[in-house]
């Protein structure tokens, strides 16, 4: 399996060969259809197996295909195609550095927010380009409550490491964080985005989590 077997952007190839992706690890390969065909999908895997690329990359494809018109359109208007959800500010940063790397030359805004970045900061940046948004739960809850940012153009929610999200950090619960963020009025519906879950775990609480974010169970599983 090479990466012209995926059928992605030829800027995103380049991308990887760049950043020393040779080929494409077998849960890419796996994934990468699946989700450049609209699936959703809940992804049961360690960190180490390559899943941030396997989702980054279709998900910047997608973006790419819309256009470079209605790219530069949307950089500045604070209404992101995708939100990736994080359950601590270490891996929203390590997501946010694997979009960054990806998505060099494409023209495809990345912003990084989460509770210990100032949030008028982080606005300013959201302001100066955001088609991409990564962040922890309370922060993004913030956001899409106070309605900071627009929910319009949002084809993709992530979710990452979702059994992370059921412990209790700090005292908060940030799988009620992510409750909020889609049952708000705004939020677009199961139907109308692709929702992808990424667990190492999967018991009753993590389905029970995936079967509240993505509607009806018509995710796949790995
Ligand atoms: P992750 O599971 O997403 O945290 O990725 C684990 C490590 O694998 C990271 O350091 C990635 O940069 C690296 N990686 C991801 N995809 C590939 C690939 N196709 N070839 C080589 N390294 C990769």
């Amino acid at each position: 399996e090479t990466w012209e077997d995926s059928n992605l952007d030829p800027r995103l190839i380049a991308n990887c060969r760049k950043t020393g992706y040779r080929k494409p690890r077998p849960i890419q390969a796996a994934l990468i259809p699946h989700i450049l065909n609209g699936d959703n999908v809940i992804g049961v895997t360690e960190t180490g197996s390559g899943k941030t690329a396997s989702f980054v990359l279709p998900i910047l494809n997608q973006i790419l295909a819309m256009g470079k018109d209605r790219i530069d359109e949307e950089r500045c208007k604070l209404r992101p195609f995708a939100i990736i959800v994080a359950p601590v500010r270490e891996l929203a940063k390590q997501i946010y550095h694997h979009f960054t790397k990806m998505a060099v030359g494409t023209g495809i805004a990345i912003t990084l927010s989460y509770g210990e970045i100032n949030k008028g900061q982080s606005i300013m940046k959201m302001s100066e380009g955001c088609h991409v948004l990564v962040g922890t739960a309370g922060r993004l809850m913030d956001f899409v409550i106070k309605a900071t940012i627009g929910l319009k153009n949002l084809k993709f929610f992530v979710i990452d490491e979702a059994d992370r999200m059921l412990q209790d950090a700090r005292g908060r619960l940030d799988s009620d964080h992510l409750m909020a963020i889609v049952q708000d009025s705004n939020f677009p519906r199961a139907t109308e985005r692709q929702t992808l879950l990424f667990s190492a775990t999967f018991d009753k609480e993590v389905e029970g989590i995936a079967t509240k974010v993505m509607g009806d169970p018509n995710g796949r599983g790995l």
